[in-house]
């Protein structure tokens, strides 16, 4: 896998190079990105919310530098409504409308480890072109096009496909593509992917996403056990004798859906 980081997003970002969002025009007490507003005063636009994140999420066992300073880049309550902005920097599930939610910060970093540790990425300290199914609020798709080359996200419920566009054009990440469709067929024009995450589980993997994975690529997705109504992490890594499948913790994540919302 040849990988090389692209100049605009390098890692580690040192602190002074994390964006600062736009003051609304005539509104002091407002932040706007994207479609959402979020009060200011609640001391979410400093650092130092991100930073005790970062530090509770260390504590917690993340090691990797790269995905913490990731984590400390991307402002979640961007990707929220105002009403639960917050609650942002908890390690929580939100709920993000139409049933959805976004997974907690600790599971998003677990997972993006979890992505480090195959063999292609070990070695390039990229994840390199990834594909991500669940776009959701675009929240996770933030902090990994950070670490990747670039990133295809698809969502199956429209209007948060839209919404997600509308927020990630907001911090200007070029290195993503947004994909409204059904994420079960992954999305064959960029393939093959050296990184795969799903944010939704089900009983069976699709065969599409193994099709779909680079040589020495790695899959980390939520998945059911046959028969019980646990899910736990699937990391499925292709080498040259082929796929190998490993099991992980539980986890707790919304199902994926075959079809699309419109
Ligand atoms: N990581 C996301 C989490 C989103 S929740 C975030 O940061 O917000 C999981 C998402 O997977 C939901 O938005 C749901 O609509 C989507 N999803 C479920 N089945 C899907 C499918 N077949 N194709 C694409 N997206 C799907």
């Amino acid at each position: 896998m040849s990988v090389a980081t692209p100049r605009s997003n390098r890692f580690p970002l040192r602190l002074a190079q994390v964006s600062r969002l736009p003051q609304s025009g005539g509104d002091k007490a407002l932040h706007r990105s994207g479609q959402s507003v979020t009060p200011v005063g609640l001391g979410l636009d400093s650092q130092g919310v991100r930073l005790q994140l970062v530090q509770r999420l260390r504590k917690g066992g993340v090691s990797h530098c790269g995905v913490l300073d990731a984590m400390s880049a991307v402002c979640r309550h961007d990707f929220l409504d105002s009403a639960l902005a917050a609650q942002a920097y908890e390690d929580t599930s939100l709920p993000i409308g139409h049933g959805q939610t976004i997974s907690k910060p600790s599971v998003i970093a677990r997972m993006i480890e979890l992505l480090f540790e195959g063999e292609g990425a070990r070695k390039s300290a990229s994840l390199g072109r990834v594909l991500e199914i669940g776009t959701g609020c675009g929240y996770q798709a933030a902090v990994i096009s950070l670490l990747s080359i670039n990133l295809v996200s698809i969502e199956r419920i429209k209007a948060l496909h839209d919404r997600a566009a509308v927020r990630l054009a907001g911090i200007r990440r070029d290195n993503i593509r947004l994909v409204f469709g059904d994420g079960m067929f992954g999305h064959p024009p960029n393939a093959p992917y050296d990184s795969i995450i799903a944010a939704a589980g089900g009983e069976h993997l699709p065969a599409a996403w193994l099709e779909q994975l680079a040589p020495f690529g790695r899959l980390v997705v939520p998945s059911r056990q046959p028969g019980s109504d646990r899910q736990v992490l699937v990391v499925v890594d292709r080498n040259e004798q082929g796929v190998r499948q490993s099991l992980h913790e539980a986890v707790n994540f919304v199902p994926l859906i075959p079809g699309v919302v419109v």
